[in-house]
């Protein structure tokens, strides 16, 4: 048996070392020899006996399972259960200490495995190098990129700092939003301040603005999703540093705005190859594509998959992954022109309606079946309809309604159907959750199974107008407000 032991002083506290390393499913963002990689069975990263399968860059695959976790402790233990490399009986562990002379960290790293005999060394240099001192450096850089705090005095950190949002000033139409000056506050205990580059525009927000949604109280700010760099963070605050590149999809509402401060526990760090104005286009509208098609309802190879405003914001990225899943996916779009992209995008069979009839059709193209699950972000004018192309068994998920509020819960007795209302936050409420939804979601991105072609753009002191191409419509995608 071959052991195999190293360790490195990280330049962080312990608790943003930890931070990173406890999430079983993390190696991808900072290890430079971890390519893609997830947590099997959409099991949360630190869940013990979770099983995290990655390809290494060098083309290996691996499969390992974690086997103990403690957060008082801070030891993280796991073994392979698969490679493609000679590797058997690999067992490591991951261990972190305080370095009591200053806010670092000691971190040791050890295992023990077996190699075909006379491969013990080209081996125990792999491990010993590649991985474990590679991953040192890794980690260093990737918690340093980005991260050359500004002087306080420059940056006007622990103080309020002048800002411009824009303000519902009452619930209504496009015309009760203003650009207005604002404050953005100092960070408090678990608080970040961003100054924001990109900001992602939803029909959320547009049900906010009305008041159908009762999730501010006016005059307030919308928006619930953008990207930028990190001004600083308050107190307790261990997964950021000034200058990180981040993005967030959460409420309270507040993101059209130039500066934001909120919750840290709700912010992702950027992977490099994922710019910002990418960011503010996917997190909220991918992740919500992710969830849909692998935890509410795990679409699989041949189910006949039916999506709602295929050319839409969260439409498109639905059609491409699950197409990519094997899915037949039939869509509804209100024109030619989003049908063509729709098309482009995984819908192989794009219905266009603009009056919600696509029953018929949608039974004509599934052999008199109907639609395995439908996405139904439209709400009460489709529902009769969609009742009607649900299959035998089928599950209607409701997410959204565009068209308007149901009246009512649809009686989906007569098809033996399943029927859920989902919400992207309550899901990314625990931050695991989130962590492990954004990741698969950049991987998606990365592997070309999800792509982000961002067609409108407007200023941010533009949002009434971006809001009023929403709803007429008019736009294809995603949309994104420029600061
Ligand atoms: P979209 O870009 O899809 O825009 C909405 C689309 O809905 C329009 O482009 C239009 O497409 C269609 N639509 C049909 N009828 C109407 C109508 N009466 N008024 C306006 N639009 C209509 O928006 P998003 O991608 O931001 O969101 C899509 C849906 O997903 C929304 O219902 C949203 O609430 C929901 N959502 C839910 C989440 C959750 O967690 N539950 C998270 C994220 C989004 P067309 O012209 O082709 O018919």
């Amino acid at each position: 048996m071959i052991r195999v032991t190293r360790s490195a002083v990280i330049d962080a506290p312990l608790e943003r070392v930890w931070d990173v390393l406890r999430d079983f499913n993390s190696h991808w963002a900072w290890h430079p020899a971890v390519g893609e990689s997830r947590i099997e069975n959409d099991e949360p990263a630190d869940r013990v006996g979770c099983v995290r399968n990655f390809q290494l860059k060098d083309g290996n695959h691996i499969r390992e399972q974690l086997l103990a976790l403690s957060d008082s402790e801070h030891i993280s233990t796991y073994c392979m259960l698969d490679a493609t490399l000679p590797i058997t009986r690999y067992v490591s562990t991951v261990q972190l200490k305080r370095v009591t002379d200053g806010e670092r960290t000691f971190w040791h790293w050890q295992s023990t495995f077996d190699t075909p005999r006379g491969r013990e060394k080209e081996f125990s240099d792999l491990v010993g190098r590649s991985v474990y001192e590679g991953g040192f450096e890794g980690l260093r850089s990737y918690l340093r990129r980005g991260a050359r705090p500004t002087p306080a005095a420059a940056t006007g950190a622990g103080q309020a700092m002048p800002a411009k949002a824009v303000i519902a000033t009452r619930h209504g139409g496009p015309e009760v939003l203003e650009y207005r000056d604002v404050q953005a506050a100092a960070p408090g205990p678990g608080e970040v301040r961003i100054r924001q580059s990109a900001v992602g525009v939803n029909y959320i927000d547009v049900y906010v603005r009305t008041g159908l949604y009762p999730m501010i109280k006016p005059p307030d700010a919308i928006g619930v999703e953008a990207a930028g760099t990190v001004v600083d963070v308050g107190p307790g605050v261990a997964h950021l540093l000034p200058g990180d590149r981040v993005a967030y999809a959460c409420p309270p509402p507040g993101a059209y705005a130039t500066l934001r401060t909120l919750a840290a526990d709700q912010v992702v760090v950027l992977p490099d190859d994922v710019d910002d104005e990418t960011a503010a286009a996917l997190m909220l509208k991918g992740m919500t594509a992710e969830f849909l098609l692998h935890r509410t309802h795990r679409v699989r190879p041949g189910h006949s998959v039916l999506v709602h405003a295929a050319a839409g914001g969260v439409g498109l990225l639905l059609c491409q992954w699950a197409r990519a899943l094997g899915a037949k996916v039939i869509g509804t779009v209100s024109s030619e022109d989003k049908a063509r992209v729709a098309r482009a995008n995984g819908c192989e069979f794009p219905i266009v309606t603009q009056h919600y009839q696509f029953a018929t059709e949608v039974k004509n193209l599934t052999g008199g079946r109907g639609a395995d699950v439908i996405y139904d972000g439209l709400g009460r004018e489709a529902a009769a309809e969609n009742l009607e192309a649900l299959a035998v068994a089928g599950h209607w998920v409701c997410f959204g309604q565009a068209s308007g509020p149901h009246d009512g819960l649809p009686d989906l007795g007569s098809k033996s159907g399943t029927l859920s209302r989902p919400v992207l936050f309550h899901l990314t409420a625990d931050r695991t959750v989130l962590n492990d939804m954004a990741q698969r979601t950049f991987a998606a991105l990365r592997a070309g199974t999800i792509r982000v072609e961002i067609r409108h753009r407007y200023p941010l002191a533009a949002a009434a107008d971006a809001h009023r191409d929403l709803e007429a419509r008019r736009t294809i995608g995603a949309i994104v407000l420029i600061p």
